[in-house]
């Protein structure tokens, strides 16, 4: 009775997080996959091969971790790069001079680095709209657009797009919709389910889990589609080696547990900020009081740990991170431990000031990456670091 890939589809999301993409070594019978830390594969004789010839384009221990994701992400096709950026930039290589993208003006500001400040010193243009209003979306949207990019929810500041809108959008104007799935995870939200073309991660966040490597990877459905990314991913090289893939396909494996306990931690802590300094300068979907809390309830089934919260000044957001002890100052996000940090100059120190002002990332702007630790210990190193303010 031996299980065969086909039969991944047919089990819940726990246990597909465990087993999915993977079967215990034929070799050894080893129940966890191996670390094939290879650059090449012998071969039988001349143009006879297992499948491996080169591993810049295929490695075992790669593929698991590609099965496994694309399994979770509900597609058929996955593919794993060298880190979240690695990805994007490899994801563009589908495209050309003189093609036009409308792009969320809200997202990670390294992904609005490569686009603003890279690509388009190769012909490729792009508009940064508010897509919290799909009508915007469709406005953007000129014959020379070739894709829809999304992220939510959105970095620092928790904005929503709605997944079945815009895909509705891009799919009645003929251009790929692509999604950063990063923040929720495809524990909490699935963007392919929602007519996405390609969802993909920054695996070296909440996929990961442990703060312990750099990883990206896309997942779709449509086999042409992929069969061009598998041919990009080959001939760019920003493929991941077989260590970092397994560090990723090991933390998966526990990606409901912890998704659970981010979200329990995250709404206990945001309540607890919304009561300390006010609603409106707490920054979290799952909050009755934000304005896209309905959309976030219908495309998300839960809300994860991500908050940001509006200390008034710079002065306040520093004397907080200053005083946290559980909470580490640090950039990144998604892992077990709960991190601090300042938008505007940490993750978004690349956006211009003007435009960081225009997003609403203020220098008082602090996020909070709430980890799985106990939450009365997360929240009293908060008490303590707003005390007086
Ligand atoms: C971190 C991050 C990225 C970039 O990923 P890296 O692995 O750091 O290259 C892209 N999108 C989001 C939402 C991220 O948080």
């Amino acid at each position: 009775m031996t299980r065969t890939f086909d039969d991944d589809a047919k089990y819940r999301f726990a246990t597909r997080t465990i087993h999915a993409g993977q079967r215990p070594d034929v070799a050894s019978g080893a129940i966890m996959t191996p670390i094939v830390q290879t650059s090449t594969y012998v071969q039988d004789a001349l143009g006879v091969n297992k499948g491996y010839e080169y591993a810049r384009g295929k490695n075992p221990t790669r593929e698991a971790l590609e099965r496994n994701v694309a399994s979770l992400e509900g597609g058929r096709h996955g593919f794993a790069f060298s880190s979240g950026m690695g990805c994007i930039d490899s994801l563009m290589k589908l495209f050309k001079a003189g093609d036009h993208i409308v792009c969320g003006e809200n997202v990670y500001g390294g992904t609005y680095r490569l686009m603003d400040k890279v690509l388009t010193h190769f012909g490729m243009t792009f508009s940064f709209v508010d897509t919290r209003d799909p009508q915007r979306i469709a406005d953007a949207i000129t014959p020379a657009t070739v894709a829809l990019f999304l992220e939510t929810p959105t970095n620092p500041l928790m904005r929503l797009t709605d997944l079945a809108e815009a895909s509705a959008i891009a799919k009645q104007r003929g251009v790929l919709m692509i999604v950063d799935n990063t923040f929720a995870s495809p524990y909490f939200q699935r963007p392919l389910e929602t007519g996405a073309d390609i969802v993909f991660h920054s695996t070296t966040k909440y996929l990961n889990g442990h703060s312990d490597m750099i990883g990206g990877i896309a997942v779709l459905i449509d086999d042409d589609l992929a069969a061009r990314i598998q041919f990009i991913a080959n001939a760019a090289g920003a493929v991941p080696g077989p260590m970092d893939s397994w560090l990723a396909l090991r933390g998966t494996k526990t990606l409901a547990l912890r998704m659970r306990q981010h979200d329990a931690n995250g709404r206990e802590i945001a309540q607890w900020l919304a009561k300390r300094v006010g609603d409106e300068r707490v920054f979290y979907p799952g909050l009755a009081s934000h304005p896209q809390h309905e959309l976030a309830k219908r495309q998300m089934t839960g809300f994860g740990g991500m908050i940001s919260v509006e200390t008034g000044s710079k002065e306040n957001a520093a004397t907080v991170l200053g005083r946290v002890k559980v909470f580490a100052l640090a950039e990144s996000l998604g892992g077990v431990e709960s991190l601090i940090s300042h938008p505007a100059s940490m993750t978004h120190a690349s956006v211009e000031l003007a435009r960081r002002t225009q997003l609403g990332v203020t220098e008082g702007l602090i996020r909070l990456s709430c980890g799985v630790e106990d939450a009365e210990d997360l929240l009293e190193d908060l008490e303590n670091a707003f005390t007086g303010l």
